[in-house]
């Protein structure tokens, strides 16, 4: 996550001078200026497509890394789940043992009991042998240090004595299944112990496996979320600037066709004619077009030049105004109209209010009302017509204008 930042700050300063082309002002524009905006605004637009596919391989590659790790996590959760049934088969183990010792216990009890009982009879019958003899048999028999040392002194005292064989043996079977018990339990107890620590270490393993796994896929998860939400930034931001260069195509067809038509013209400006608006884009060309509401073709007789609702109109040369009528005007709506000593007479239409009264006389660039939406208009626009010295209308843009 570590270049994400300078990425967003990239971003951030390409919108920025995105945003600040796009804000040019349009007016002084000609075309090869707009043009090299455009060529900039599609070169930064280059830039956030390129910054956007590295964002998509970061996801691609986090999105296969994190499908690596939910394969690995159901792995986990396989041996998980098998690891808890080895523990439970171990726990099961440990009870049958637990049971069995509890079982090898009361036989060693009962054991210990009969040998006891073997060895009071055997002794009895020693002591009544030896009240009939001068020899100290038991004396020889208890000096004995241990059990093999006693069956030693017992061949010795056999040798010497006529002995009940059978009384014998019985007490060294008893002795002897003592000692196998004792054996027995020992490796029992041995081996549920050593089955006790192996549970308990599965089952830390079991915890640590669950724990490692949850705690990937959440960080994992985590930095997909923030690359895909920088790729919707980027998203936005390219959106953004597609936008101003749509704009900016629209803005360049425009000075183009000006400048064409100027050019046809010659650059004639025989009326010595400023532009009466602050925006030289034009919704709407004089010629031939198809009404906005009615939808019939008509004969456009002026040009709609798309300005802001309440920007001022001025006139595009000195003369005097023959014409500021409110009202609808036979779809012109506030319309003023202002005939020029070269001949020439304007109209300015659809005008949200009139800033002069007919008969006045104004000067070039003296305001004469504000854009607006009146009379047969389905939006704020200035509507522009020049009539020649018959009353015919002429393309406006025919004129090249300062
Ligand atoms: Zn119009």
């Amino acid at each position: 996550m570590t270049e994400r930042k300078p990425i967003h700050k990239l971003l951030a300063a390409i919108l920025l001078a995105a945003l600040l082309v796009g804000a040019a002002p349009a007016y002084a524009s000609t075309s090869s200026e707009i043009q090299e905006e455009l060529d900039e605004l599609n070169g930064q637009r280059g830039d956030i497509l390129s910054e956007m596919d590295d964002i998509q391989a970061r996801i691609d590659s986090l999105e296969y890394a994190q499908a690596g790790t939910a394969g690995k996590k159901q792995m986990l959760d396989e041996k998980i789940l098998l690891a808890g049934q080895e523990l439970d088969v171990l726990a099961e183990q440990i009870a049958i043992e637990d049971g069995y010792l509890a079982s090898l216990q009361e036989d060693l009890d009962d054991a210990r009991r009969e040998e006891e009982d073997q060895r009071q009879r055997w002794l009895e019958r020693v002591r009544a042998m030896e009240e009939s003899s001068d020899v100290g048999y038991i004396q020889v028999l208890f000096a004995a240090t241990s059990f093999s040392d006693l069956l030693t002194r017992l061949d010795l005292v056999n040798e010497v004595m006529a002995y009940d064989e059978q009384l014998e043996q019985e007490y060294i079977a008893a002795r002897q299944r003592v000692q196998d018990l004792e054996a027995q339990a020992e490796i029992v107890r041995t081996e549920n112990e050593q089955r006790r620590a192996q549970w308990k270490e599965k089952q830390a393993q079991l915890e640590a496996d669950v724990a490692v796994a949850n705690a990937l896929m959440e960080t994992l998860g985590e930095d997909l979320e923030e690359y895909q939400q920088m790729m919707a930034e980027a998203a936005a931001w390219e959106a953004q600037v597609e936008a101003l260069i749509a704009e900016k195509k629209q803005e360049l067809l425009d000075a183009q066709l000006l400048e064409q038509m100027s050019n046809q013209s010659g650059a004639s400006n025989p009326a010595g004619f400023i532009w009466p608006s602050y925006t030289k884009q034009i919704n709407s060309y004089f010629g031939n077009r198809k009404h906005p509401i009615s939808g019939i073709w008509t004969g456009h007789k002026g040009v709609d030049i798309n300005a802001n609702y309440g920007s001022a109109v001025w006139s595009a040369a000195s003369g005097t105004v023959i014409m500021a009528s409110t009202g609808w005007n036979g779809g012109f709506g506030n319309v003023v109209m202002v005939m020029h000593p070269s001949g020439y007479t304007t109209i300015y239409a659809h005008l949200s209010s009139i800033a002069v009264v007919s008969g006045q006389s104004v000067a070039q660039g003296q305001v004469v009302g504000y854009v607006g939406s009146t009379g047969n208009s389905t939006g704020s626009h200035l509507h522009f017509e020049v009539h020649d010295f018959y009353g015919t209308p002429v393309d406006p843009l025919a004129f090249s204008y300062p």
